[in-house]
């Protein structure tokens, strides 16, 4: 990716005398979107920084009534500037910036159409994709998961960016903010952008434990029953609502 053009005057969705050769796609970027976008890159940069995603390997979206703003394909976090704002609507018709959206677009639009997510976050996470090749459904190793829904599911391989892949992840998302993708990697949504990007964490973390505790030779790891899942279920759903 070569390297952009930069306006430091920050966002502006018209370039009407600016020295930039990118002509403008769509409408320009409304305050909020401008606002969102912020978080957007905050969120995707965070990815890199807590070692979830390696280059730009991962994608982070979140929707702004209509429209859906995504990372561009392959340009790097820490260049995403506040003028590459990249938005579409939710049929995937570019509505905003001149970068080319995330080749998972399809996978993100596929929450935002079945859901009500407010965001999405991808990522290759190592020890959440090595979980992928194993098993069908990340084991019950930690009450966590109640907080994702319950048991997260594993959705069939399917190549990147494709609508099989959309397709085989709704299925495992079913009733749940997470999933796993085979030999891929993760896939949560949220309200907002902490929310996605916190589950992804704790997603990852779980993985790591299970990986961590299955490896003990001679030993197996004790699991939680569907009623105990159940139960934390109940009590995280009354975490976090008080006054
Ligand atoms: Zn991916």
């Amino acid at each position: 990716m070569a390297e952009e053009q930069r306006d430091p005057g920050g966002v502006r969705g018209v370039r009407e005398g600016a020295q930039d050769v990118r002509e403008p796609r769509g409408r320009s970027v409304r305050p909020e979107e401008a606002h969102a976008w912020e978080a957007l890159v905050a969120t995707a940069r965070r990815t890199v920084s807590d070692g979830l995603v390696v280059g730009t390997s991962g994608n982070v979206s979140v929707r702004v009534e209509d429209t859906v703003l995504v990372t561009p394909s392959g340009v790097p976090y820490d260049r995403l500037a506040p003028d590459d704002v990249t938005g579409v609507d939710l049929d995937g018709r570019q509505v905003l910036g001149t970068l080319v959206p995330t080749s998972e677009l399809p996978m993100h639009l596929a929450v935002y159409r079945a859901t009500d997510a407010g965001a999405v976050v991808h990522t290759h996470a190592v020890h959440a994709t090595a979980v992928s090749t194993l098993v069908p459904e990340l084991p019950a190793i930690h009450y966590m998961a109640a907080a994702l829904g319950g048991a997260v599911r594993v959705a069939p391989y399917a190549t990147y960016g494709t609508d099989e892949l959309a397709e085989n992840m709704l299925h495992a998302l079913a009733d749940r903010s997470a999933c796993l993708l085979q030999n891929h990697g993760t896939l949560t949504y949220g309200t907002t952008l902490d929310q996605a990007y916190d589950r992804t964490a704790q997603l990852e973390w779980m993985c790591r434990l299970w990986l961590t505790a299955s490896s003990v030779p001679g030993l197996s790891p004790a699991l939680l029953s569907e009623a105990q899942m159940a139960e934390a279920g109940e009590r995280l759903r009354g975490y976090g609502q008080r006054g």
